[in-house]
């Protein structure tokens, strides 16, 4: 016995093997027998490196071909009518991805991370059913290669929270009949082996619940605990506290609760409960969202504080998550700097150490090489702290003093001058930054990096197409003009290159959606600008034009919200440097005569909390250190800021609050019904609605662009708006930005005719 317990593993593979054999059956150069293969090599060595690291709960059925809820609606048999004529991997792979015939489910993301789910849709008519024998077979699988699983599931609660009703009706209407299918489940695992364990994933108990569903939580685990004795129930919830579902579920015959203790510190108030009703504490320790190896001490500390309570034998020790939300391995990184990669722990490496401070944690007997290794954190740990790498005492003072936080004048003032000194009217026609990124770009950077030609060159290249994407600006009329960033790779990650501050892997894959992955940026010291970062470009492309070029960079808190985080300072202290940084940039920009700059935040929305106890707290920090970012603007600079999103309702106070004199937001999918909430807090500031959809390569006609203004000139006054496309063009083909940048120019022009006469 060895007590410790792993929520679930990553399945992409090492090295990304899931996701190419996907690709690969998905463009029909493999079949699906490939994929079944390398799927069952990846799970047995996911098995063994558990084993290997003496894990003692190991998951089976947290491998998905694509993801786990998508999983759950098929073993629910909750599938959509339109895919009712296809079966297995056709059926899957349709409701994922859609199909000629069917549009694929939606997808959206799984709590604050950066994984996308696909989302259920039930109805009237979705009948659940027992459909799938994935379950079964994946333990058996397991069991065969010697290792003896707990199986995980998405909790029925969970399952039915996260899903959509297509006719409008309260999800939770069909509780029981999901219930069922699970207790049918439950029957046949019971006769898999003399004891299995099961574990449910609860993780909307981490949010604010109505009443109505934290009502069902008893009824719900007291039938699913009880279908058979020889099956011990796991409740485990993650990304905050779930007191309210705690207070609830030790009053059930579950056998077990896993608790979050990373990020979900308040769950301490829930010990004497889980002490009085003597369940099984799984202790979720080991962080399963961010790569800093855990400080063993520290681990030890928090399990005492945990145990004064908590009778030890009753705790096992457990991650904080899934570790599906951090990379797989270090062993592939043979470019990261020595000392910063040995303040890393990425999946694989978080296995050994949970088993490690389990072992101590326990006094179990430990062999040499673990009394080593048990040292070498402890000094590795130490040695991080003094490191040179991290601190940078002049950014820190300059940060300390300080005085100036936001912009001089107030909106009123600054508007005035602004239109004076860029003399636009109305209906003022922009992009969002980016232009297409083209094969021969995309090239260009990668020899670049690979030194196989010179910087000239590289630059040269850079140059040609700038001048380009500015002439064909020129051509169509286009009012204010970008650069259309070629040198980029990526919003967060150019900018990332050219601070101090930043690490970047080469392997540090984690799983997006599907098989889609990102690889974040790692932000492990203190962030500093130490030359300027897009002066030079935008300069040059100014140079080309006598109209207005906008400046373009990425927000402190979008940039943030896309990297791995140190845990060594709060993350609003850390956002502060970024946005020196950014603030450092927007003063050097504007001295270069470029007097227009947008800040994308593309990813403000998404960092908000769970619980809305910690919301104002991040709303206050995210939009001072905004503030802060553009806080040097001059009266006569113009801050543009652009989000991704078109969900106002409930921050546009928020939005209001960051003082952009020019938001450009994605509403083209929703038409004028997502723009009346500005109206309705009468909305001082400058907007441009997205008025044509970016996301699919269709070219929208002039007629539509004409009925789409008129419908926002129903909204809001002409003189408050600007007319772009949703979102940056880097996804798109030339040919179809040509056209429909082209259409958007004419639908403006026949607008302002309309109103001249
Ligand atoms: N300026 C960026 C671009 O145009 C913004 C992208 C984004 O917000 N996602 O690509
Ligand atoms: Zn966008």
């Amino acid at each position: 016995m060895q007590k410790n317990y792993v929520i679930g593993f990553p399945r992409i593979g090492e090295k990304r093997e899931l996701k190419k054999v996907l690709e690969k059956y998905w463009a029909k150069q493999s079949d699906f027998g490939d994929v079944e293969y390398v799927a069952s090599q990846l799970k047995k060595r996911h098995w063994n490196y558990q084993k290997e690291a003496k894990i003692e709960f190991i998951s089976s059925n947290d491998f998905s071909y694509y993801d786990n809820m998508l999983d759950t609606s098929i073993l629910l048999g909750a599938i959509p009518k339109r895919f009712e004529n296809l079966k297995d991997e056709e059926l899957y792979f349709a409701m994922a991805r859609g199909n000629e015939n069917s549009v694929a489910m939606e997808m959206t993301k799984w709590f604050n991370t950066n994984y996308h789910y696909i989302v259920p849709e039930i109805s009237k008519e979705t009948t659940f059913k027992l459909n799938s024998k994935k379950v079964i077979e994946e333990y058996k699988e397991a069991l065969e290669l010697g290792i003896k699983t707990k199986i995980n599931l998405i909790g029925a609660i969970t399952y039915l929270g996260l899903s959509k009703s297509v006719d409008n009706n309260d999800v939770f209407l069909h509780i029981n009949k999901v219930v069922e299918v699970y207790k049918e489940l439950l029957l046949e695992i019971s006769k898999l082996d003399e004891e299995v364990v099961v574990q449910f994933d609860e993780p909307l108990f981490v949010k604010d619940l109505d009443s109505k569903v934290l009502s069902l939580i008893k009824p719900v685990y007291d039938a699913l605990a009880s279908v058979s004795t020889n099956i011990k129930v796991v409740v485990t919830t993650y990304f905050e506290h779930s007191n309210d579902a705690t207070k609830i579920l030790v009053n059930t015959p579950i056998w077990a609760l896993g608790l979050d203790f990373i990020h979900g510190v308040k769950n301490f108030e829930a010990l004497e409960l889980i002490k009085n009703s003597n369940k099984i504490l799984i202790a979720g320790v080991i962080d399963g969202r961010n790569i800093w190896k855990s400080n063993f001490q520290d681990k030890i500390q928090l399990l005492n504080k945990i145990s004064k309570v908590v009778d030890k034998e009753n705790v096992i020790v457990g991650t904080s998550c899934s570790l599906l939300h951090v990379p797989f391995t270090l062993s592939y990184e043979e470019k990261l700097d020595k000392e910063i990669k040995s303040w890393l722990a990425f999946a694989n490496e978080k296995l050994k150490e949970l088993s490690l401070v389990s072992k101590q944690f326990f006094d179990f007997k430990l062999n040499l090489d673990e009394v080593s290794s048990i040292r070498k954190n402890a000094e590795e740990n130490s040695q991080r702290k003094i490191s040179s790498k991290i601190h940078n005492i002049k950014i820190q003072e300059e940060i300390k003093s300080l005085k100036l936080f936001e912009r001089v004048d107030k909106f009123q003032d600054r508007i005035k001058v602004q239109r004076e000194f860029f003399k636009y009217d109305f209906l003022t026609t922009t992009t969002i930054g980016s232009f297409p990124q083209t094969p021969q770009i995309r090239e260009n950077r990668k020899n670049f990096k690979a030194n196989l030609i010179s910087e000239e060159v590289y630059e040269s290249e850079i140059k040609k197409y700038i001048d380009d994407c500015v002439a064909f600006q020129e051509e169509i009329g286009l009012d204010v003009l970008v650069h259309g960033e070629p040198e980029r790779n990526d919003m967060v990650e150019y900018f990332g290159e050219m601070l101090d501050g930043f690490a970047f892997t080469q392997n540090a894959w984690v799983q997006s959606y599907g098989s889609r992955c990102v690889k974040p940026p790692l932000i492990y010291g203190d962030v500093n600008r130490a030359n300027p970062m897009t002066v030079e470009w935008i300069k040059y492309a100014q140079s080309k034009t006598s109209k207005v070029m906008k400046g373009m960079l990425t927000g402190p808190v979008t940039i943030l919200n896309w990297s791995f985080v140190r845990d060594d300072l709060p993350r609003s202290a850390v956002t502060r440097q970024i946005a020196y940084a950014i603030c450092k940039e927007v003063d050097d920009l504007q001295n270069a005569g470029i007097k227009m700059i947008q800040v994308d935040e593309a990813a403000f929305k998404e960092g908000y909390p769970l619980r809305v106890e910690n919301i104002k707290e991040y709303e206050n920090w995210a939009v001072d250190n905004f503030k802060l970012s553009v806080s040097s603007a001059k009266v006569d600079t113009q801050i543009h800021t652009h989000m991704c999103y078109s969900e106002f309702n409930d921050i546009i106070k928020t939005i209001e609050a960051m003082d952009a004199d020019v938001i450009s937001i994605e509403t083209a999918r929703s038409g004028n019904r997502l723009l009346r909430i500005f109206k309705e807090v009468a909305y001082k500031q400058e907007i441009g609605p997205g008025i044509y959809d970016i996301h699919s390569p269709r070219v929208p006609s002039v007629e539509e662009m004409v009925e789409q203004i008129k419908s926002l000139l129903e909204v809001l006054p002409k003189e408050q708006l600007w007319i772009n496309p949703d979102c940056g063009l880097k996804t798109r083909k030339w040919p179809e930005v040509k056209q429909s940048l082209e259409n958007m120019v004419k639908a403006v022009n026949i607008i302002k005719k309309g109103e001249i006469k």
